[in-house]
């Protein structure tokens, strides 16, 4: 298939949209990408024709949701390449899947031992393993940042050890665009023993994974930014690291058997999927998925670094504006700001313009107190951005400075 920006963008409804008189301008993508219309039908076919709850009914309704539900569990796992079905679980997103696996460890973590996280992290993949440091007297190490926002290879290095029993961080940093050498980390990490997270949040959308080549231990994203719906995402376990640990949370579906005195868990991927899940948005998951291969990852990826490389250079011509992160390993963010404004005034003029970014810490402040400052201005990019939108933010830009001057 062609890719064809234009027919493209078709598939957008939201991209039809007007915002203080301008057309929609869309530079937020990291944040959450837009949903094409097949994504949007499915949520409403669902609740049309077969609504129903999974796994519990004999009823042909439940079985064809169950069926969908499972067929999407499927494409997940074939698209990410998983060894195994029950090695997807559905998850609310990301942050669920972290907690999953930050609780998980509890029992099998204690003082003495090192967890690693880095230093480019989402709050989602900083707080959860503080929580847990705390519950089990272990200590979390931080692999620190060069001068650019790179993590310091050289110092995970030193501070990787025999004692080292996790390692988290994300493949690509939602506040910087910058991806991180996880092949490398995760090939020292297992020269120690040490299991490896990946918070593929950030590239999932961007690239194709291969979650057996990688040889990761666990690797979680969210279908919000992968032009699915909101609540929903997946974590990836191996099959022996998931029968391992233990579910946090308790409720039906997740059980094989139940009394007073005790209760056994049902197999993976049940034992972690407690409760009603979100069905029409995990079969929607599935659908945006194919949508996206239909695409393919590998135009998708092509495009966008043409509009970055672009974007970078229009906003590089803007006096005063320095880009954090600006670095050749990167992907579709451009993260700055303009000397002697802030970076919300910034965002809200742009607003203005119809064009929307997103301002402040992005859920990162470690990175900002690296570079000393309070906040910048995303800009993210996805395939769904033209070059003439990147010619229209530059002159926004340029007003609003002179505007804040
Ligand atoms: N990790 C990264 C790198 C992110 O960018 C985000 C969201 O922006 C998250 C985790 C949290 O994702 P969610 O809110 O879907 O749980």
């Amino acid at each position: 298939m062609k890719f064809d920006v234009k027919n493209i963008r078709e598939d957008f409804p939201i991209l039809k949209k007007q915002i203080n008189g301008k057309q929609l301008i869309y530079f937020d993508n990291a944040a959450t990408s837009q949903t094409p219309t097949c994504v949007i039908n499915s949520i409403s076919d669902y609740y049309n024709n077969y609504n129903s709850n999974i796994h519990r009914g004999v009823h042909s309704l439940s079985e064809e949701a169950t069926e969908a539900y499972e067929k999407a569990r499927g494409k997940i796992q074939i698209h990410f390449n998983a060894k195994h079905k029950e090695e997807i679980i559905f998850t609310s997103g990301t942050t669920h899947s972290i907690n999953i696996v930050s609780n998980g460890f509890l029992n099998l973590i204690g003082e003495g031992d090192e967890i690693i996280v880095s230093g480019l992290e989402h709050h989602s993949n900083i707080v959860p393993w503080q929580m847990m440091c705390k519950k089990t007297n272990s200590k979390l190490k931080v692999i620190p940042l060069d001068k650019n926002g790179e993590l310091d290879l050289k110092e995970f290095k030193n501070l990787v050890s025999k004692k080292t029993k996790l390692v988290f961080l994300n493949h690509v940093s939602n506040a910087l665009g910058i991806i991180n050498p996880i092949e490398e980390i995760i090939q020292i990490s297992h020269s120690y023993n040490a299991l490896v997270l990946i918070d593929g949040a950030q590239s999932a959308a961007h690239f194709k994974i291969d979650l057996q080549k990688l040889n990761v231990d666990f690797f979680t994203a969210s279908a919000h930014k992968l032009c699915g719906p909101t609540g929903v995402g997946f974590l990836y376990g191996k099959k022996e690291l998931l029968e391992k640990i233990e579910p946090f949370m308790g409720g039906g579906e997740m059980i094989s058997d139940v009394t007073f005195e005790k209760t056994t868990y049902a197999e993976i991927p049940h034992k972690f999927e407690a409760g009603t899940p979100n069905i029409s948005g995990v079969i929607a998951f599935g659908v945006a998925l194919d949508y996206m291969n239909s695409l393919g990852f590998e135009n998708i990826r092509q495009y966008e670094d043409k509009l970055l490389k672009y974007a970078t250079e229009k906003l590089k011509e803007i006096d005063g504006l320095i880009i954090y992160g600006d670095v050749k390993n990167k992907t579709s963010v451009i993260s700055f700001n303009i000397s002697g404004t802030h970076s919300y005034d910034i965002g809200s003029i742009l607003d203005k313009y119809g064009v929307a970014v997103r301002t402040g810490q992005h859920c990162a402040q470690p990175i900002m107190d690296h570079f000393d400052i309070p906040g910048t201005v995303r800009v993210s990019l996805s395939f769904i951005n033209t070059f003439e939108e990147i010619d229209i933010l530059q002159e926004a830009i340029i007003k609003a400075k002179s505007m804040l001057s």
